[in-house]
C-alpha cells in the first residue's frame, strides 16, 4: 500500500476511534434468554450503554455449550459493535469442543465482571429434603432421576460433573440451550434437580417454587441464609463460584477496547448494577480486576484447571 494510503487510513482510524460509539451495540450472550448469564448481561449492558451514550442490545446466540454465539463474536467485525460476555465456558471450550474455538487467540479482552455462586436445586416434589438425602436418593435410584444442564461445558454442567464424581451419582443428563429453559422445565417437574447460579434460583428459592439443597461457596449467602453451603455438607470440593468476562473480536482497536474497559468499570459502580447484583448473590469484581490483563491471565489459569477433569469425563 502505497505510503499516503497508509497513514489516510490510520487518520480514518484514529477518527473513528474518537467518535465511538457512534451506533448501537451488540453484546452476544451465547445462551438462552431469561438464564444467569442473561441476567448478568442485561444488567451490565443496560449500565455500560448509559456511559457509553449508546444502547448495548443483548442477542441470545444460544447452542452447543455456549460455542454457537462464542464462534459468532469471534468472527464479527472488529469495530467494537459486537461483544461477547460469556462465563466460566469459556474456558472449558477448547478442551470440550477442540478445534471450534480458540478463546485466548481469537478475542480483545474488556475485563471480569463479576463472580456468582452456584446452588443445587429441586422441583418441588422430588422426595429429597436435605443434601445428604439428595445424595443417598440419587445413588439409590440411579439412572431414574433426571439431571439438567446447559449443555457440555456450561457451569451447570460442570457442577453435575463435580456431584457425580464426588458422590457417585449417576443421573441420566439433560442438556438444554441454558438454564432459562431448564428452569423451566424444573418448576414444571419435567426434569429433577439441577445445579445453576443464584442469578437464575434466587428468586425462586426464595418464593419456595423450588428445593435448595446447598449453596456452592464456603459461606451462606445472605439472600439465602437457610440454605446450607456445600462445606457443611463435607463436599468442600464442589465449591464453585462462576466468573464472566466481556471480550471483544481479535482486531478491535486499542482505543475502543479501553473505551469498554472504562465503561465497564463504570457500570460497575453503579448503584442500580450493586443493588441488583446484590439481590441476586452476584459479586462485582474489584475495579482492578475489570481490566483486559485479568481477564486473560483468568481465562488462561481457568483453561488449564479445568481440563484434567474435563479429559477424564470425556475418556468416561
Ligand atoms: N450460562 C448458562 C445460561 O445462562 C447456564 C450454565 O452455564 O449453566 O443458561
Amino acid at each position: 500500500m502505497p505510503s499516503a494510503l497508509v497513514s489516510l487510513c490510520l487518520v480514518v482510524e484514529a477518527a473513528a476511534a474518537q467518535s465511538y460509539p457512534s451506533r448501537p451495540i451488540t453484546m452476544i450472550v451465547p445462551y438462552a434468554a431469561g438464564g444467569p448469564t442473561d441476567t448478568v448481561a442485561r444488567v451490565v449492558a443496560d449500565a455500560m450503554g448509559r456511559d457509553l451514550g449508546q444502547r448495548v442490545i443483548v442477542e441470545n446466540v444460544a447452542g452447543a455449550g455456549g460455542t454457537i454465539g462464542t464462534t459468532r463474536a469471534a468472527g464479527s467485525d472488529p469495530g467494537g459493535y459486537t461483544l461477547l460476555l460469556n462465563h466460566i465456558g469459556m474456558a472449558t471450550a477448547p478442551t470440550l469442543y477442540p478445534g471450534s474455538i480458540d478463546p485466548l487467540a481469537s478475542f480483545e479482552f474488556v475485563g471480569l465482571v463479576a463472580d456468582v455462586p452456584m446452588t443445587i436445586v429441586a422441583r418441588r416434589s422430588f422426595p429429597p429434603n436435605s443434601l445428604k438425602e439428595l445424595i443417598d436418593y440419587t445413588a439409590e435410584q440411579g439412572e431414574k432421576i433426571t439431571y439438567a444442564h446447559a449443555g457440555a461445558g456450561t457451569a451447570s454442567h460442570i457442577c453435575g460433573v463435580l456431584f457425580a464424581s464426588e458422590t457417585g451419582a449417576r443421573p441420566i443428563t439433560i442438556p438444554y440451550k441454558g438454564t432459562g429453559p431448564a428452569m423451566i422445565d424444573l418448576l414444571g417437574g419435567q426434569v429433577d434437580f439441577m445445579c445453576d447460579q443464584t442469578t437464575n434460583t434466587t428468586n425462586q428459592i426464595q418464593s419456595g417454587e423450588i428445593k435448595a439443597y446447598a449453596v456452592t461457596t464456603s459461606r451462606r449467602i445472605p439472600a439465602l441464609s437457610n440454605v446450607p453451603t456445600v462445606t457443611e455438607a463435607g463436599l468442600a470440593k464442589m465449591e464453585l463460584t462462576v466468573w464472566h468476562g466481556i471480550y471483544a473480536p481479535r482486531g478491535t482497536p486499542p482505543e475502543v477496547t479501553q473505551r469498554l474497559t472504562s465503561a465497564l468499570k463504570t457500570a460497575l459502580l453503579a448503584s442500580a448494577v450493586v443493588e441488583r447484583f446484590r439481590q441476586l448473590s452476584a459479586l462485582p469484581v474489584r475495579a482492578e480486576n475489570a481490566s483486559p490483563d485479568a481477564l486473560k491471565a483468568k481465562l488462561t489459569a481457568e483453561i488449564q484447571r479445568w481440563k484434567p477433569m474435563l479429559d477424564k469425563e470425556a475418556a468416561r
